[in-house]
């Protein structure tokens, strides 16, 4: 009885200890900013060769984004795009007091949806999106990305606001895009030119609209071979 009752403690002892690590590993933000939460979670492999990027719609968002995107994400990075069905977003990220949506639970979900001969999944939705960083416990973003993979977020919640048409509405989001998926293709923040694609967008609209579609060469230097 006495041992029984030792190997129970003993189970939720290392249960515990299980998920206070894995907790840890998933949700260490290097930085927080409207644009970017970078962390090392599980690195897809073989980055270096064929990279294969997966495309998710959530539902409710405009139907046309997806094949904007990928034609897009083509030209810019040289990775293959697949749309994937849409997905319902799930329940266990919405964050009812600010009726949003918090955007590591989305990294996390993605990644759970992504199959296995993807290197790393996009998810857009037309929902708000956040995220908390140092000062703010709930903080509304543009998009989210892990550094190195496998996920990351985008929404055009933030971006239709003040959008003078659907033309820089575009603009707005395939800069976004292109951002994150800098970020889950290795790129850190750059400050090395103001129209460098992986400026930190500091949280304005306006510093996505000032950036171009272009990155700066020491940023081109970093990306994974095969994505140039
Ligand atoms: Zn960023
Ligand atoms: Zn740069």
């Amino acid at each position: 009885m006495v041992k029984n009752v030792f190997n129970s403690l003993l189970l939720f002892f290392f249960s515990f200890l299980l998920i206070s690590a894995c907790n840890n590993k998933s949700s260490v933000p290097v930085s927080s900013s409207t644009f970017q939460l970078s962390a090392a979670i599980e690195k897809p492999k073989k980055l270096d060769k064929k990279i294969k990027v997966a495309l998710v719609p959530f539902s409710g968002v405009d139907a046309s984004y997806a094949t904007l995107l990928k034609s897009e994400i083509e030209i810019f990075y040289t990775c293959d795009i697949t749309i994937l069905p849409g997905q319902n977003l799930p329940d266990f990220a919405y964050y009812k007091p600010r009726n949003r949506y918090k955007a590591d639970s989305l990294l996390k979900f993605l990644n759970m949806k992504r199959p296995k001969e993807y290197n790393l999944i996009l998810g857009i939705t037309n929902k708000d999106i956040s995220t908390k960083d140092e000062t703010h416990e709930d903080w509304g973003i543009f998009g989210l990305g892990f550094l190195g993979g496998p996920s990351c977020v985008v929404s055009d919640f933030r971006l239709k606001k003040s959008a003078k048409d659907i033309n820089q509405l575009h603009e707005r989001l395939i800069k976004v895009v292109l951002h994150e998926l800098g970020h889950t293709f290795g790129l850190p923040h750059c400050s090395a030119e103001k129209s460098c694609l992986m400026e930190d967008a500091d949280g304005t609209i306006k510093s996505v609209d000032r950036e171009e579609k272009h990155l700066c060469e020491s940023c081109k230097k970093k990306l994974p071979k095969g994505i140039k």
